[in-house]
């Protein structure tokens, strides 16, 4: 284990746990965040530390659980490109527009930061089988991390996965199980079958160490900055692990002092068909309702309840944030504008983040003297289906 790592914290009753055990939530219910002993890496690590070190997530090592690189189990996540699309913010009339390229991640996606964090702790932490409900890329993850690990992965995913994905675990060795309903569905058969057969569930915030994972986008994202943040974060939200995981990078850099006490304003967007934190954001409610029936095409957005909601929703508020749905139609249009104007291939959530950038500039929530980054979870491979002629 990493030595500046003090304890798990529980994110609602506040109790401590050891994190030398492998454990799923609090036994209140409520998701475990991972303590620093945050001065004392101030004290011994100034920020100038990172700088010759490669270009993946782990250059942040500090700030992540274990405690040496032999026990990392990494295909080389994080370290992906902030593109300037500047040919996309003069479309819009913007000051600056940056894309966070998740897609160039391995698998294809931003799912590779947390579970290669997640997996790196289960198997330091002696489990040999991991399960996990997913809604495409998550699977995808676990599987190639759990190979990598030489421990077995089972996935649980909706019947109407996208393909690729599906392909994706079967290829990678993964054990498949095929559900008839939702990624909630899939939850709720994979702890039970987790319980039953000493399995590990990483399901996302139901272990601590996806978040550390996924807060390393902020962390880079603010390194890529030169060690400031944007004016807004447009983040497609599912179970929300990026957006809470970024928001507690930058709680983290701020008592370092990597970074000063600037604020973006984190927006969540979702689709139309599956909007529970837009509407309990509009109706000030503190958790969400499970929405039903779930429908979009962006597999990612299709969680009708997130166990984390009443931190995203804390987030969004705290920030001066705000959320907004989009039709499937718009996040798929918008994909394409993306592709063409900036030459990055990006999946139905990243086209949704585009879609919402101009819902919210037709608001006037965004000023065009904003700089703002867009989030593209994902490559728009993994969707062929969504976008064949
Ligand atoms: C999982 C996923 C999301 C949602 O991410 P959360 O952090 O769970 O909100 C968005 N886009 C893609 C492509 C995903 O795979």
């Amino acid at each position: 284990m990493n030595p500046f790592v003090r304890h798990l914290e529980c994110s609602a009753c506040a109790k401590n746990h050891s994190p030398r055990q492998l454990i799923n939530l609090c036994p209140c219910g409520s998701p475990l965040l991972v303590r620093y002993d945050l001065p004392a890496v101030r004290a011994k690590h100034p920020r100038k530390v990172l700088s010759n070190r490669p270009h993946t997530m782990w250059r942040y090592r500090e700030l992540l659980p274990p405690g040496n690189s032999q026990a990392r189990i990494s295909l080389g996540e994080g370290g992906t490109p902030l593109v300037d699309a500047d040919r996309l913010a003069s479309s819009l009339g913007l000051s600056r527009l940056w894309i966070k390229d998740e897609g160039a991640n391995p698998t294809g996606s931003f799912k590779a930061r947390g579970l290669s964090a997640a997996v790196t702790m289960a198997k330091a932490l002696g489990a040999e089988n991991l399960a996990i409900p997913s809604a495409g890329n998550a699977g995808g993850a676990l599987a190639a991390y759990a190979a990598q690990a030489g421990l077995q992965a089972h996935v649980f995913m909706p019947r109407d996965v996208p393909p690729a994905n599906r392909i994706e675990c079967e290829t990678l060795g993964a054990h498949i199980h095929l559900v008839d309903g939702l990624i909630t569905d899939c939850g709720r058969l994979v702890a039970r079958e987790a319980k039953a057969n000493g399995w590990f569930d990483v399901a996302t915030l139901k272990e601590p160490y996806r978040i550390e994972g996924k807060k390393t986008l902020g962390l880079e994202l603010a390194e890529q900055l030169r060690w400031r943040l944007p004016d807004v974060i447009i983040y497609p939200t599912g179970g929300g692990t990026g957006l809470v995981g970024m928001w507690k990078a930058f709680d983290e850099m701020r008592q370092l002092g990597w970074i000063d006490s600037k604020q973006p304003k984190m927006v969540s967007v979702q689709a139309v068909g599956c909007a529970p934190v837009v509407k309990a954001f509009q109706q000030g409610q503190s958790r969400c309702e499970p929405w039903s029936p779930a429908t979009t095409l962006a597999a990612g957005l299709r969680v009708p309840r997130a166990i984390g909601d009443f931190l995203i929703l804390e987030i969004l508020r705290q920030s001066g944030g705000t959320a907004v749905a989009v039709t499937d139609e718009e996040m798929l249009a918008d994909a394409r504008a993306m592709g063409r104007s900036e030459g990055l291939f990006v999946c139905p959530e990243g086209g949704a983040t585009l879609a919402a950038l101009k819902k919210l500039m037709r608001s006037g929530f965004v000023r065009p003297s904003d700089e703002v980054v867009l989030f593209n979870t994902g490559s728009g491979l993994k969707y062929l289906h969504l976008f064949e002629a």
